[in-house]
Formats: C-alpha cells, structure tokens, sequence
C-alpha cells in the first residue's frame, strides 16, 4: 500500500508537469493556420508558438528565435536561448518572441511523457537490493507461517490436557501479525521510487533502481568533450582555402554538405556560411562518420570534411593542406579539413567554450567518491590539453573513434573501478552502452546516446551529476537503515511473542509503526530543493 502511495506521488509530479503542457496548439496547414488539439499535432506540422506559451508538443525551431523557461520539464529556472535549428520541449514556457517549430513528435511522446514512462518503466526494474528483499521474503513468510502453526499446535500437543490450547492460538496469531514482513518488503522500493522521483524533479532521469544503486559504486568518471565538458556552441573561426580556392568557396562547400548534420560542427559550419551571406544549397546523400567527419554529393561531386586523421586514412592530405592544418591546429582549437573529388579545399578551424560548471561539478565528484576523472574526445590533443588545467582532469585521451572510445573505457575499469561515461553524441553511444554507468546529456544530446545510457541529463548542468552521485550513496544508506528497522523490530516481536511478553494490539502497533518508520525514512529522499 504505502509503496503504492510514493509511486502515486512519482506520478503526481510527472503528471503535473504533463498537465502544464497545453492541450491545444497553433498549427499551419497547406498555409492556413489554426487552433487544433494538441494531441492531433503530427510530426512535420508547423506549430506557432506565440511569448509567453506554453509548448504543446516536442520539436526543433524552424524560424525566430527566443529564449524558454524549460524548469517543467529540467528543473533549471534560469531560460535557455534557442535558435533556429534548437530543439525545444513540449511542455515549457516561451520567452519573449514568436517562433515557428516543426513537431518532432506527437504530444503522447513528447519529453514529459517520457518522464512519465521512465519513472513507470524504472519502477519495473528491480535495484540489486530489491531483488534481495524479494527473494528473503519469499523464505521468511513461509518460515513464519510454518513456526506460528508450529507454536499454536506443538505445545497444546505435548501436554494434551492443557487447558491452555487458546492460549497458544493468541500467541501464534500474534507472532504472525508481528512478523508480517510489510516494513521489510516496502523498505527498499519506497526509497528508490522517493530518490528517481527526486532526480527527475531535477531533470536527471534514471532509467532503473539499479542504475540508482550503480552510481554509489563508481570511481571513475570519463567526459566526452564537445557538448559535454564544452557547451557544443561551436562557432567558426577562421576558415582558409588551398591550392587558390576562396575561402567562400569552402564555406559554401562544407555547409552544403553539413546541412544535414546533427553534430555541434556541422550546425557551426551552417550557421557562418548563413551568416557571411554564404548561399547554402544542401547536398545528397549525406553520411556521418561519427568520431571521424562526414562525406555528401554536393553538384555531383563526393565532398569530405572532417579531421586530419580522416584525411590521412583516406590519403587526401596534401603537403600544403597539412601546412595549412598545422598553423591553424597550433593555435588550440578544433581543426577541420574540407575536401573535394579527392582534392584538399582548405581548413576550418572552430571554437567552443567550456561549461562555467565543469570544474565545480569535477570537484564534487571527487567529493563524493570519485577517484579519477578522464576526458576521451575524437578532437586533437592541443584543443582537449587545454581542458584538463580548466578543469583539473587526471587524464586526457584525444583522437579517439567510438570503438576506442569503448577500449578506454574497459581500460579504465580495469585500472580505477566501475566507469560512469557521460557523452552526448552518437560516437559515444557505444561507450555509453560499455560503460558501468552511460550518462547522457539529453537536450544537445543524440537520440542514440540517449538510448544507450542509463541515465539522462535533461539540463546541460554538469553540477546534476555531483548531485545524482550523492543522492545514489544517501539512498542505498538510508535502504540499509530500513532493511534494520524492519528486521530489528520483526526480530525483537518474535522473540517476545514467542515468550508472550506481549499482546496483540501492541504486535499490530510494531507493525504499523515499522511500516510507517520506513516510510517516513525513505521519504526523506524527496527533496525539491536545488541542493538535492
Ligand atoms: P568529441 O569526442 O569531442 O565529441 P567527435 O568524436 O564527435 O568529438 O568528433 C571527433 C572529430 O571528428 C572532430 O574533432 C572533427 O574533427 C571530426 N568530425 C566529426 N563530425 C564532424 C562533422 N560533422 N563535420 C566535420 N568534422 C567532424
Ligand atoms: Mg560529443
């Protein structure tokens, strides 16, 4: 019952963060526009969001940009700016200017859904724990109920005369009220459900009790770089052309193809060619190679970008490219090269800032138990040496593909204990998976990484994971102080019932009383305060 009641509350938080999100929406058909339900939203519709509105269902910004209170939906309320190309959250509050999204997904799917489904789902998902109380219990009832049948019979029958036959009835129903293992069984799901429900306030979904129970463990920690440790803001720096081609010309190439990109660099290589007045025309047959660049047909011909050891793999890099390359990666920031039909074009060399909240939360996390902390980027080791002073990093593992990636990860493990990766991209989806713990940052991150983790980010405040870390150790304390309070005072009940010291009512009043302790223990876990 009172597990029941907990999970209702889980739900009621969810819930209410659904029933924030309107249930109709302004949408624009065949040029027409109008008011519809917001559950008859399709993908692909154009919705206008007008300031100060509420976001009827999931999507990306087509035109306008704004800024977005999403504490609904992450708990960070402070807003978020959002330019075309942005995903935006059903569910949150439009700033101050009018924009146009595209529906990304219905509104039954849309992100406060998926909190709900997760934390339903999570339920469903034993902790390690759980499944330890399960199986006692399975045991100890049959026991109790055998030793309370032993105690009503056994005694009348060994003195046959006595007339205390009702007297041993009492003890034994009294022994079974006592030993009702009600606080036992609930002393471990109540203070999962209490603990997920307080991370999803928080916008830290936690796909399962055991991946809750996994974080107390960890002592290694291993950040992916861009949109990760960095904001994922890239912005173009310089771009320079080889072998006499302009430098627009190589803008205007290497956006064509990254058009269709999803990667923080393509979106950066897109938006400066907008910006210099670049016409960008997208181009066919787009391909990512995650950790490595991505190729496309632009006017029929095979364009390439992407990193240096791409070119070298694929035998493009000419001396005067690599020159080119040379100076420019010099300089600390991430390098690209562009290629076409086999030729080089010319360099772009891009820069992004890191998060304000890195370094606290990598203190934090070596507060809360964590022994080494890592960086594994596919980026050059000067951009990502950089990082590991801001930062104060024990390590740095640059020019990594997502299957070494995978390998760093195992090698941690093996030296430094269970891993927690956090990445946000599709080159880290494997290691997210490999990893004892894949933490994802879910709003610049991929659909894949998110699929792949354990444990998703809904903010891009680092400062969450210190947190989750915390709450996982204050969690699994405050389970083992249940499982004694339940079996302490079971096991004291016995003992006197057996020697019948006590009475019934008072065998009904422990009952109560443990089931209620626990709870209100557990219960401590919820906590909407920002220092959770
Ligand atoms: P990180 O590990 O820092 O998230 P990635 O593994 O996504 O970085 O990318 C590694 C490198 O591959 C980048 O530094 C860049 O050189 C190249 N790269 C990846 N995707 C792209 C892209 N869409 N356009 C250009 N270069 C790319
Ligand atoms: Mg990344």
């Amino acid at each position: 019952l009172e597990q029941c009641w907990t999970t209702r509350r889980a739900r009621g938080a969810v819930r209410r963060a659904m029933a924030s999100a309107p249930d109709r929406a302004l949408v624009r058909r065949a040029g027409r526009e109008s008011e519809i339900l917001a559950a008859d939203v399709v993908v692909g519709d154009v919705v206008i969001v007008r300031p100060g509105e509420r976001l009827a269902v999931d999507g990306r910004i087509v035109t306008g940009a704004t800024t977005v209170d999403q504490s609904p939906i992450t708990g960070e309320s402070w807003p978020v700016e959002k330019f075309p190309g942005d995903a935006v959250l059903g569910g949150t509050v439009n700033g101050n200017c009018a924009f146009e999204m595209e529906a990304s997904a219905p509104a039954e799917s849309s992100a406060s859904a998926r909190i709900l489904h997760l934390v339903e789902d999570a339920q469903a998902r034993r902790a390690p724990t759980q499944q330890f109380v399960d199986r006692f219990a399975r045991t100890y009832t049959p026991a109790v109920f055998i030793l309370a049948i032993g105690v009503a019979l056994v005694p009348p029958l060994i003195n046959y005369q006595s007339p205390q036959f009702s007297m041993w009835f009492y003890r034994a129903l009294m022994l079974l009220v006592a030993a009702c293992p009600c606080a036992l069984v609930i002393s471990t799901p109540v203070a999962i459900m209490a603990a997920l429900t307080t991370a999803a306030r928080h916008g830290v979904l936690v796909k399962g009790g055991m991946h809750l129970e996994r974080a107390a463990d960890i002592t290694c920690v291993a950040f992916d770089k861009t949109g990760t440790l960095t904001h994922g803001r890239v912005t173009v720096m310089d771009v320079v052309g080889v072998e006499g081609v302009s430098a627009h010309g190589v803008l205007g190439v290497a956006a064509a193809l990254e058009s269709r990109s999803e990667h923080p660099i393509g979106r950066a290589i897109v938006s400066h060619a907008k910006t210099s007045g670049v016409a960008v025309a997208p181009g066919d047959d787009f391909r990512a190679l995650p950790g490595r660049g991505a190729e496309a047909r632009v006017d029929d011909r095979d364009v390439i970008v992407g990193s240096h050891r791409l070119f070298e793999e694929r035998r493009l890099c000419t001396p005067e490219l690599h020159r080119q390359f040379e100076t420019m990666s010099g300089r600390g920031e991430t390098t690209v090269l562009v290629g076409r039909s086999g030729e080089g074009m010319g360099v772009i060399s891009l820069g992004d800032s890191p998060k304000e909240t890195g370094a606290r939360a990598v203190a934090e996390l070596r507060d809360a138990g964590v022994t080494h902390v890592a960086l594994l980027t596919g980026d050059l080791q000067e951009t990502a040496s950089r990082l590991r002073e801001s930062f104060d990093l024990d390590a740095v593992h640059a020019e990594l593909l997502p299957g070494d990636k995978v390998l760093r990860v195992e090698e941690l493990r093996a030296r430094y204990g269970p891993v927690a990766m956090v990445g946000d991209g599709v080159n880290d989806a494997p290691a997210l998976a490999a990893s004892d713990l894949g933490i994802a940052m879910g709003t610049a991150g991929s659909h894949l990484a998110i699929e792949a983790a354990d444990v998703t980010l809904l903010g891009d405040d680092l400062s969450k994971l210190p947190a989750l870390f915390r709450l996982s150790r204050r969690t699994l304390r405050i389970i083992r102080a249940n499982v004694a309070i339940a079996l302490g005072l079971k096991l004291a009940f016995i003992v006197l019932a057996v020697f019948g010291v006590t009475s019934l009512w008072m065998a009904v009043f422990a009952d109560t009383g443990a089931t209620l302790l626990v709870t209100a223990n557990s219960l401590r876990l919820i906590s909407n305060s920002p220092n959770w």
